[in-house]
């Protein structure tokens, strides 16, 4: 995937630069680096970050680092449910700290997403249509409601700049097929149900998230891409939680609150570039950042 938008990948010595998406740089072993000839990647993360689907121009210091040691936590904690994709953290120098060396993995077209908590997306189709992704939910919920029990609401995963399209159970089975589609769906719930009681346990509600899935060189399922980070997934401070009114999430709400407020004379529907955050939002954001790592981990990022 190339974008002109985005910045240039660092050359990096043992690997070359193969793809980035809106916050990762990937790259493949090169025919001198330490990892020759092997099937892996080393996926890094940027700095980078998006918003309505924009990928900003400024960068927010650290994330890239809470990102990896979020999802290196996470990897630990859930190895028992599915394997994760992580092979190793030694990296080099200048992305030390935000890469990781993982399986190469054919990943399933389908953002695998669990909700416990009804919000954004799925909150809109509930209100049309009484459901989300097919599966029908009681009447009488609201903003921020707590579901009955988890759902799985997959998306179909979009290219650079559009939106991830909601689909059914059906459609993924169309996608992958039954047996794949039924994995994807307990591995996703059962990957859910341990992080949301580890989350509660350090007084944060893990509404919904997202994970992506693959097979490798054997066959078997495998976790892999960034594992509930404030990207992938909306954490809420559980003290903050009311049903009935939009939760502030952890992460990104300050960046939304500028880029829509006539402070920022961004217009949302201009299809134009937004602006440069101001410095004040960035360094709240990175406090953001490093806060939710703090409160999961309960240790401070080195
Ligand atoms: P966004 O996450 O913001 O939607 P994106 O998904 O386009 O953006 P990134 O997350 O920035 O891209 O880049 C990571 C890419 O690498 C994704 O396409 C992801 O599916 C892929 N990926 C992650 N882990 C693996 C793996 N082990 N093997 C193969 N591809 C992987
Ligand atoms: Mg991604």
């Amino acid at each position: 995937m190339s974008d002109t938008r985005l910045p240039e990948a660092p050359a990096l010595p043992g690997w070359e630069h193969r793809s980035s998406g809106k916050v990762r740089d990937v790259y493949v072993p090169a025919d001198d680096g330490p990892w020759a000839g092997q099937d892996v990647l080393l996926v890094v993360a940027s700095d980078r970050i998006s918003a309505y689907d924009h990928v900003l121009s400024t960068p927010v210091p650290d994330k890239g680092r809470v990102l990896t040691a979020l999802s290196v936590w996470w990897f630990e904690r859930l190895a028992d449910v599915v394997p994760g994709h992580l092979l190793s953290l030694d990296v080099p120098g200048p992305v030390a700290g935000r890469a990781m060396v993982c399986r190469r993995l054919d990943m399933y077209p389908v953002e695998c997403v669990a909700r416990g908590y009804l919000t954004g997306s799925g909150l809109a189709e509930y209100r049309q249509h009484g459901s989300v992704c097919g599966v029908a939910l009681p009447d009488g919920l609201t903003e921020a409601s707590r579901l009955p029990e988890p759902v799985f609401t997959p998306a179909a995963k979009a290219g650079l700049g559009e939106h991830d399209e909601n689909v059914t159970f059906e459609r993924v089975v169309q996608m992958v097929g039954p047996h794949a589609a039924s994995a994807l769906r307990e591995t996703t719930l059962a990957l859910y149900a341990r992080a949301a009681l580890l989350a509660r346990e350090r007084g944060i509600i893990l509404a919904d998230t997202k994970f992506e899935l693959g097979t490798d060189a054997t066959g078997a399922l495998v976790l892999g891409d960034e594992v509930l980070t404030p990207d992938s997934s909306r954490f809420w401070p559980a003290e903050a939680w009311v049903p009935g009114r939009a939760t502030p999430s952890f992460d990104k709400q300050y960046v939304r609150d500028w880029l829509t407020s006539p402070a920022s004379g961004w217009d949302r529907a201009s299809g134009q570039e937004p602006p440069a955050l101001p410095d004040d939002v960035v360094e709240r954001t990175r406090e953001r950042y490093l806060e939710a790592y703090e409160r999961l981990t309960g240790r401070a990022l080195a």
